[in-house]
């Protein structure tokens, strides 16, 4: 693998105000989060729902206005751009999202639509513009005899192929799928990921692949980041992290895996108390309070993601050797 990154997050924060009574205070969505993503990997992120996931895929795209740390796209600070160059870099990346009717303008035709995106970044040639909407149109396997219908007409998986085009005919080269596949049937699920690995080929693209569902993400991901709270618990290969997980939360969550086989037993880790909000979240290490194992300094000091094996990272005083579970 190349090892200069195509995307790195560099001690990232979004936190998001809200008022209460007088005071203002913060729902701390995305807090310090350090990643490298690399050319034509897929990286997963995964966590339970509202641990950050959506905030970081649209950090990385650069939808907010500003953030704290700094995101890179080979290099450059996406968040110093301004102008025709932040225009120009917006082309490199694009998104996928779950519901495909609700990111779809239901006035428009498909044709129209999947077009826009060519529209708004200057591409005036007409002929130019049918001929990248057919390319991707066939890209995604939809037919072209459908361009002229309405979103509402389509299938959900042809919706989510339109939504894919969409993302596409930009020629793009790293894409954040948003719980791409959540929203449709198991049948179509599978076929959109492999539309999606076929596209990852065809177009030398880079995904960051965000679900909830670890099935999924164990299909289709290269490696895996896992997300607690704001924060990245613990990153390594897919392998790694499905069979040999490290951070007290990974091992959880994979425990909770449905087996198809029956008779397969398994040691399923139940995980104590509720998910703690993320405007108020413990100190020291986030998952401290619901961790089997944790020592002292869990509840003060935020473990580091620290290398443990090589291309292995988990951040865990406990796992890294600092501390002994009491
Ligand atoms: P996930 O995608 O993992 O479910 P999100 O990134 O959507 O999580 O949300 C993380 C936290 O940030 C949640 O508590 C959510 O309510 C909050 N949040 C997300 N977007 C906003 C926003 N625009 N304004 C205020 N709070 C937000
Ligand atoms: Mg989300």
């Amino acid at each position: 693998m190349n090892r200069e990154p195509l995307v790195r997050l560099d001690h990232v924060k979004k936190y998001f105000a809200f008022k209460e009574g007088l005071a203002t205070s913060y729902v701390k969505a995305v807090d310090g989060i350090t990643l490298d993503i690399f050319p034509g990997e897929t990286m997963g992120l995964v966590g339970e729902s509202g641990c950050g996931k959506s905030t970081l895929g649209r950090t990385v795209l650069r939808l907010f206005d500003k953030v704290e740390g700094r995101v890179l796209f080979e290099g450059t600070d996406l968040y110093r751009l301004k102008g025709r160059e932040l225009v120009a870099m917006r082309r490199n990346m694009q998104i996928v999202f779950q519901d495909p009717l609700a990111s779809l303008n239901p006035r428009k035709t498909i044709r129209q639509i999947i077009e826009e995106p060519l529209r708004f970044h200057g591409v005036r040639d007409r002929e130019t513009r049918r001929r990248r909407v057919d390319e991707v149109m066939e890209a995604v396997g939809l037919s072209l005899a459908a361009a002229d219908r309405y979103p509402h007409e389509f299938s959900g998986g042809q919706q989510q192929r339109a939504g894919i085009a969409r993302a596409l005919v930009l020629r793009p080269r790293f894409i954040v799928c948003d719980e791409a596949v959540s929203a449709l049937d198991v049948s179509v699920q599978a076929q959109v990921l492999n539309l999606l690995q076929r596209l990852k080929k065809d177009f030398g693209l880079t995904y960051l692949f965000i679900s909830h569902n670890l099935s999924v993400v164990k299909h289709v991901c290269d490696r895996v980041a896992v997300m607690y709270l704001g924060r990245v618990v613990e990153v390594a290969d897919k392998t790694r992290i499905f069979e040999n997980p490290i951070h007290p939360y990974t091992r959880a969550l994979i425990s909770a895996i449905p087996i198809p086989d029956p008779d397969q037993k398994k040691n399923r880790i139940l995980l104590e108390g509720d998910l703690p909000s993320p405007a108020d979240p413990p100190p020291g290490c986030h998952f401290h309070p619901r961790c089997g194992a944790c020592a002292a300094l869990c509840g003060t000091q935020e473990p580091a993601l620290t290398e443990i094996e090589p291309d292995h990272f988990a951040a865990c005083h406990c796992c890294c050797g600092a501390a002994v579970p009491l």
